[in-house]
């Protein structure tokens, strides 16, 4: 392994579904649903196999159908208009998409800005781009992990290239707000940044949380690529179809790396997604009831359990701490879950560069059928 991969061994979520695979354990843990997408959308990717469509390499930009489909999914949801034919790329899941994007806009030596803890796809990213990356701390108060500001400011300096930002916001569940938002736009405008935001999670916000686009603030049209998944949108995380949105500049930049990596991917998957993205708003309306619901099942869960929950507003994760239970090493404390109780959930801590910042936190997700859930915490309050 080179020096610049050195640092990455096996990916959590890679070792922890491993670990419930191994021991029977409930996985909490990695974020996918255990209930799939519309069966309509399964009946497109069929139908789409069946006559031939996409059964070979598809276009490398992504097929017209889907990229018109995310463009009009950016018209309805946001009121942004979208060049489908030089605006949109279809890639590999998000994944491909922020990797794609990382090696094509950071020259060695840049730095790189993300928000910690940070999903751990966007450190290794960085890595095999040549990025250095720079962490701006997300932290609790008043409920809600908080950016600040003045932070992020500081961290800026001459060698930033890019600012990498997430939200809704795994794992800490947080939303950016309104003013939160404007605030990364006007710096991103001072300091003439590039940005890119991962908005996989953009259908999934509770409560009276808005997602608001980057890309929709004054200034960010052409400095910013949007990255989304259909994985999250329509649970079907097996399929990988992702896409970025950006400038035609930027777009081209990063189709240039992507057809590098895959060329292309997922055919049959791509019409199934063009129509999924046209679904009646009741889709996602029923949605993001659905995890909203499911959210306060399993928050009501891990508190009786004794936990301390920090309440998301948006994406399927609850942040939690361990501190009420007299433990403070959150890999420690995950390692051992499933022997204890039969539950398997996520570390925190490998989402930081300083190890002691998220050191009590464990997340859980609660992407799962409501009698999993039930059961899971009903595991968990053996730990008291
Ligand atoms: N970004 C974030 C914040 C995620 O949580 C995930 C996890 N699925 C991804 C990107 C990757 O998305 P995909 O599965 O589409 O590659
Ligand atoms: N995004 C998923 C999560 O946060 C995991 C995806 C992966 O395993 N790479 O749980």
């Amino acid at each position: 392994l080179n020096r610049r991969l050195a640092e990455f061994g096996t990916t959590v979520f890679a070792e922890m579904s491993a670990l419930a695979l191994r021991t029977g354990a409930i996985n909490l843990g990695q974020g996918f649903p255990d209930t799939d997408g519309p069966e309509e959308v399964r009946e497109a990717a069929v139908r789409a196999l069946r006559d031939g469509r996409g059964n070979q390499y598809p276009p490398g930009p992504g097929i017209p159908e889907l990229r018109t489909a995310i463009a009009a999914h950016q018209q309805r949801r946001y009121g942004l208009s979208v060049d489908p034919d030089t605006e949109v790329l279809v890639t590999a899941g998000a994944t491909e998409a922020i990797a794609a994007s990382l090696l094509a806009l950071v020259e060695p030596g840049d730095e790189v800005i993300a928000l910690e803890p940070y999903y751990d796809s966007y450190a290794a990213s960085i890595a095999m781009a040549g990025g250095t990356r720079v962490p701006v701390t997300l932290r609790p108060a008043e409920g809600r992990f908080r950016l600040d500001l003045d932070e992020l400011r500081d961290a800026v300096t001459d060698r930033t290239r890019l600012l990498l930002i997430n939200t809704p916001h795994n794992p800490t569940g947080t939303v950016l707000t309104r003013e939160e938002l404007a605030s990364i736009a006007e710096l991103a405008v001072e300091r003439d940044l590039l940005v890119v935001t991962d908005e996989v999670y953009e259908h999934l916000v509770f409560d009276d949380a808005e997602h608001i686009p980057l890309a929709s603030f004054p200034g960010m049209r052409d400095r910013t690529v949007t990255i989304s998944s259909a994985g999250k949108t329509f649970s079907f995380t097996g399929w990988k179809v992702g896409w970025a949105i950006g400038s035609r500049e930027l777009v081209t930049a990063v189709r240039t790396a992507k057809q590098y990596l895959t060329y292309v991917s997922a055919g049959p998957f791509q019409y199934a997604i063009a129509e999924a993205l046209r679904l009646p708003d009741s889709y996602f309306d029923g949605f993001r009831a659905d995890l909203r619901r499911k959210r306060d099942l399993l928050g009501d869960g891990l508190r009786a359990a004794g936990f301390e929950v920090y309440q998301p507003q948006g994406t399927y994760f609850i942040t939690t701490d361990i501190t009420p239970f007299g433990e403070k090493d959150a890999y420690a404390f995950c390692r051992a879950l499933p022997e204890r109780c039969g539950v398997v959930a996520i570390p925190n801590s490998v989402f930081y560069d300083d190890p002691d910042a998220g050191r009590s936190q464990v997340r859980f997700t609660f992407c799962k059928r409501d009698e999993i859930l039930d059961e899971a915490t009903s595991r968990l309050q053996r730990l008291a």
